[in-house]
C-alpha cells in the first residue's frame, strides 16, 4: 500500500514539473527550432495508425503460379510468405505481401518493422505473380517484390531473387541504371541521379540502407558500374 501511495505522489510531482518545464527551459531552447524542418514533414494522422504487423507463413504452390516452377534453385517449401503492414505513398497504412527464403524471413520482418515505424513510404507491395512474374511489368507499376525465379539482369546466372534472398523496393523511384547511366523504364528517367530527394527514394547512407545492412543485406546502389538502387540482397549480388 505504501508503495502505491508513493508512486502516486511521484507521478503527480512529475506532471507538475513537466507543465512548468517549457517556461523554465525557454532561454536555452534551441531544440524546437532545430527540429522545425522535421516537424514540418507530414505527420501520419490525427488518429494513431495501427501498429506494425507481420505474419510469416508457408507458401503454397498455387500462390506462385508464375514465379516458381520445378528446376528453380529453391523449392517453394523453403520459401515463406510474409504478410505485413507498410506505409503507403498516400500516407496511410497498407497490407502487402512478400515471398522470401525461410532463412531470412525474420530479418526481413525486422527491416520492414523499422520502415513502417519511420513511416518510410512504399508505393505498393504485391507478389510478382500479380504480373505473371514479368519483372519489367512489376517494376513499371512501381511494385516492391522479392522472390522471382529468374536470371539476373543481363546474365544467364540465377538472380538472388530466384533464391528468395533479394528484394526490390520502389523500383520506379530507385531504378536499375546501366553503367552508361540509362534506365529501361521511361517513367523512372527522372530518378536516375543520386543523391536526390523524393518520396520513396533511396540514397547512399540512408537509414533504409542501414536497416538492411544491420541484418547483413547489401544495397545495389553501392555497386560499381551498373547500379541497382531498388535492390537489396543477402550477402550482395
Ligand atoms: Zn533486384
Amino acid at each position: 500500500m505504501a508503495v502505491v501511495a508513493l508512486a502516486s505522489v511521484a507521478c503527480g510531482a512529475g506532471e507538475s514539473a513537466a507543465s512548468q518545464a517549457p517556461a523554465a527551459s525557454a532561454p536555452v531552447q534551441e531544440t524546437p527550432q532545430s527540429r522545425a524542418p522535421v516537424a514540418a514533414t507530414p505527420t501520419p494522422s490525427k488518429t494513431a495508425p495501427p501498429a506494425f504487423d507481420a505474419k510469416v507463413t508457408k507458401v503454397s504452390r498455387d500462390r506462385l503460379p508464375h514465379s516458381w516452377r520445378p528446376g528453380c534453385p529453391v523449392h517453394y517449401r523453403d520459401l515463406r510468405l510474409i504478410t505485413l503492414t507498410y506505409w503507403g505513398f498516400d500516407n496511410k497504412p497498407h497490407t502487402g505481401e512478400l515471398v522470401v527464403r525461410n532463412t531470412v524471413a525474420d530479418d526481413i520482418v525486422t527491416v520492414f518493422r523499422k520502415l513502417y515505424d519511420w513511416r518510410w513510404p512504399i508505393k505498393q507491395m504485391k507478389l510478382v505473380d500479380a504480373y505473371k512474374a514479368d519483372d519489367f511489368a512489376s517494376i513499371d507499376v512501381d511494385n516492391t517484390s522479392a522472390f522471382n525465379c529468374r536470371q539476373a539482369t543481363g546474365s544467364s546466372n540465377w538472380s538472388n531473387h530466384a533464391y528468395g534472398l533479394a528484394i526490390d523496393i520502389n523500383p520506379r523511384e530507385n531504378p536499375y541504371i546501366t553503367a552508361s547511366g540509362s534506365t529501361a523504364h521511361q517513367n523512372a528517367k527522372k530518378f536516375t541521379e543520386r543523391p536526390m530527394k523524393g518520396k520513396g527514394v533511396i540514397n547512399p547512407g540512408d537509414k533504409v540502407v542501414k536497416a538492411f545492412a544491420a541484418v547483413g543485406w547489401e544495397w545495389g546502389g553501392y555497386w560499381s558500374g551498373a547500379k541497382d538502387y531498388q535492390h537489396f540482397s543477402k550477402g550482395g549480388g
